[in-house]
């Protein structure tokens, strides 16, 4: 090959693989020993809203002063000293670059969750001039992941709480109160004769006699509340910072409202009432078991005692000497 052919074959490659880097689902930017922008790919324009004509030559900084930091810093000399390579994981950074996401607007990431890495690129002498990074969107994945986590602690026919969900908040409260004192309360309350439902109109109508309980109750409580499904016709809340007395005056708006509610199931209107046991923490209670049997306890003398009521737990006051 001649001169003017080899010259050629180089520009052919370089145009091949400018094309390529514009073209690639994945942000890159190469930057000198003195941290100035060598290379800012396509997607990083996109993404960034700043044309590469912009930033080009320009301290990272200028456009990032975020990275202006102790890690990243060293991240950049270890890899011009060393040739060593650095990984910068979403579940560990979440961001280098904060780029806005729009598509993920309705759910908890602001921004483009990302997995980055830096590494060395050498010239003919094997001198390490510049570094890369590589920008990867991992919002969509990430999204996914809270998905999986939120599925394992909310109930499929509700989508409130499940029991596991409820079982590990209350043992951290228990913890917390055990230690630093404190009132929290639980109100349980199970549906009467929901058997009767299930016989007289279907399983299907049970269903949703469950939904529309659970949805008018969550209607009832304060955002730091928690309640779940405890069981098949059975709930749970978890009312923090609440007092016995708070508590039984918020059971009973939860059986006035499910007392007056009409629940419209293919015609038919369909009325039914809770039992509710409520209990408080007490810092004698041994485990948050004690205080679940409490509670479980006051709901079953409330059927006992003829259903649509609340019943309070017992508790004989230890009298310190
Ligand atoms: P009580 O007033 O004593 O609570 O009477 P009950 O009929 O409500 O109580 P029982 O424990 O005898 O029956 C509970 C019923 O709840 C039986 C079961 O089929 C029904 N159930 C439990 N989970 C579900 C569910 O997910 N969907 C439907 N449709 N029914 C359910
Ligand atoms: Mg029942
Ligand atoms: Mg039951």
């Amino acid at each position: 090959m001649d001169e003017g052919g080899v010259a050629g074959f180089y520009r052919t490659i370089r145009m091949i693989f400018q094309q390529i880097f514009d073209a690639i689902n994945l942000g890159i930017v190469i930057l000198d020993r003195d941290l100035k922008v060598q290379g800012w790919n396509r997607w990083m324009e996109v993404h960034s809203g700043i044309p590469v004509n912009d930033i080009i030559n320009t301290d990272i900084f200028n456009s990032f002063p975020h990275l202006n930091n102790s890690k990243f810093i060293r991240s950049c000399k270890s890899v011009f000293t060393f040739g060593n390579f650095c990984f910068f994981s979403q579940k560990l950074h979440h961001y280098l670059f904060p780029f806005k996401t729009t598509s993920y607007s309705d759910f908890r990431f602001d921004y483009m969750q990302q997995s980055c890495a830096m590494g060395p690129l050498r010239n003919d002498n094997n001198e390490i001039t510049n570094l890369f990074i590589y920008v990867q969107d991992m919002t969509e994945v990430a999204v996914y992941e809270h998905k999986l986590v939120e599925m394992n602690m909310r109930d499929g026919l509700t989508g409130i709480y499940n029991r596991r969900f409820l079982e590990t908040k209350l043992k951290e409260e228990f913890n917390r109160h055990k230690r630093y004192g404190g009132v929290f309360s639980i109100i349980m309350f199970d549906i009467d004769f929901f058997k009767k439902v299930n016989d007289t109109y279907g399983h299907q109508c049970g269903d949703f006699i469950l939904k529309s309980i659970s949805s008018r109750v969550a209607t009832l409580i304060r955002n730091v509340d928690f309640m779940a499904r405890y069981g098949g016709e059975e709930f749970c809340c978890l009312l923090p910072e609440t007092g016995i007395q708070a508590a039984t005056a918020v059971a009973e708006r939860f059986r006035s409202a499910i007392e007056h509610q009409e629940n419209n199931f293919d015609g038919n209107l369909i009325k039914v009432t809770i039992s509710l046991g409520v209990a408080e923490f007490k810092v004698e209670m041994e485990s948050p078991h004690s205080l679940i049997k409490k509670t479980d306890e006051a709901l079953y003398r409330a059927k006992r005692e003829g259903r649509n009521r609340i019943s309070v737990m017992e508790w004989e006051e230890t009298v310190h000497p």
